[in-house]
């Protein structure tokens, strides 16, 4: 605290990312990277374009990287707007097209950066909890038979940190709907097993896809997200985007970015490796007597009838293996686990065998 402070710092609550330890032979499986490296064309492109074209500004609407992936996603230019990862993607969206009179629904449990831009931008929030199964269930997101409806709705999807998908028609069936506010479906992990909304973006004006290249394209150091609506919708990210900074995307980004696109095939296959991963994983942790909620995301969330989430989070850690727990109502009791490498899931599982067969044997 200091009495240079502006009110709203002191307003602040920020987001705390998982952590980063410099710790050797780390299996590090809190924060959900990919297992594996970026595209090789990715990285080629990168290191040509460190060269003295740096000394130059990038292109302020990266117009080259919006055709690419408006093409991927069968969309036009003008429905792709890009920023410096997703979070930002996400800021501007929250100032832009989310902050109304009405307040914005999100769910109980969901991406923890939703709140602290509900609360640097001043918006009102109403949260609605996610039924016993973790599931989202679209009908709560309707419009309330009394005449309460939301001023804009946000959820991830596949779910975060429970990892829950929501099939392409219950998505749909929110967006329809709610015609009157912009429902914004947070893809981050949707590469790896759920259908993307995007199709849904020529048939509704309200609908906002966000996805990053952070988790499925393995370049969460590079700093890329995108967003995909129709023209109205974008424009109003830009109007942000342009009273806050020119050129959120460097030269190095754009180009890693635009290869990293170019490169299906890479793409294609490590995301097929991390499912086929995730499905041995979710075996193993079931096997060791774990609940495993059904995940469509690079990670799995699970709990032990036996034991408290933060003590298997602290065992794992003292054993040099990190995963992610969250002290919150309602999901106290899990870990989220990133699914890594055949061989960092192989040592996490053999970590925790150690931990709940040692604390089991223990007389009470
Ligand atoms: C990781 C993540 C993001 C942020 O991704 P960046 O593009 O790295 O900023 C956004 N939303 C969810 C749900 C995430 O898990």
């Amino acid at each position: 605290m200091s009495r240079y402070w502006s009110a709203v710092v002191h307003g602040l609550t920020p987001y705390v990312p998982g952590e980063q330890p410099q710790i050797a032979n780390l299996v590090k499986l809190n924060t959900n990277e990919h297992p594996y490296g970026p595209s090789p064309l990715a990285l080629a492109a990168m290191r040509a374009a460190a060269d003295e074209g740096l000394r130059l500004y990038p292109d302020p609407n990266a117009a080259a990287l919006k055709a690419a992936l408006a093409q991927r996603h069968g969309l036009l230019p003008e429905q792709v707007f890009v920023g410096n990862g997703s979070d930002e993607v996400l800021a501007h969206a929250f100032m832009a097209l989310l902050k109304h009179e009405r307040p914005l629904w999100l769910p109980d449990i969901s991406y923890s950066f939703y709140p602290v831009y509900c609360r640097l931008y001043g918006l009102s929030a109403c949260t609605i909890a996610l039924r016993p199964d973790f599931s989202l269930a679209p009908d709560d997101y309707l419009p309330h038979p009394g005449g309460e409806r939301a001023g804009a709705i946000i959820f991830a999807n596949p779910n975060a940190p429970t990892g829950r998908l929501l099939a392409l028609d219950g998505v749909e069936r929110i967006v329809a709907g709610n015609p009157d506010a912009v429902v914004l479906v947070d893809e981050a992990y949707i590469d790896f097993g759920g259908q993307s909304a995007a199709e849904l973006v020529p048939k509704y004006p309200n609908l906002l896809v966000v996805q990053t290249f952070s988790k499925s394209r393995a370049l969460a150091g590079l700093r890329v997200g995108y967003a995909l609506g129709q023209a109205p919708l974008i424009e109003a990210l830009e109007r942000v985007k342009n009273s806050f900074n020119s050129y959120p995307l460097g030269r190095l980004a754009l180009a890693g970015a635009l290869a990293s696109v170019a490169d299906e095939a890479h793409f294609g296959a490590n995301c097929q490796r991390v499912i086929d991963t995730r499905a041995w994983l979710n075996d193993q942790l079931e096997a060791l007597g774990f609940e495993v909620l059904p995940s469509a995301a690079n990670f799995v969330f699970a709990r032990h009838p036996a034991h408290r989430g933060a003590d298997l989070a602290a065992a794992l850690r003292q054993r040099a293996v990190l995963v992610r727990h969250f002290a919150a109502p309602r999901i106290d009791a899990f870990l989220r686990i990133t699914v890594g490498t055949p061989e960092q899931c192989a040592a996490l599982v053999a970590a925790l065998t150690e931990v709940v067969e040692r604390v089991a044997v223990q007389p009470t």
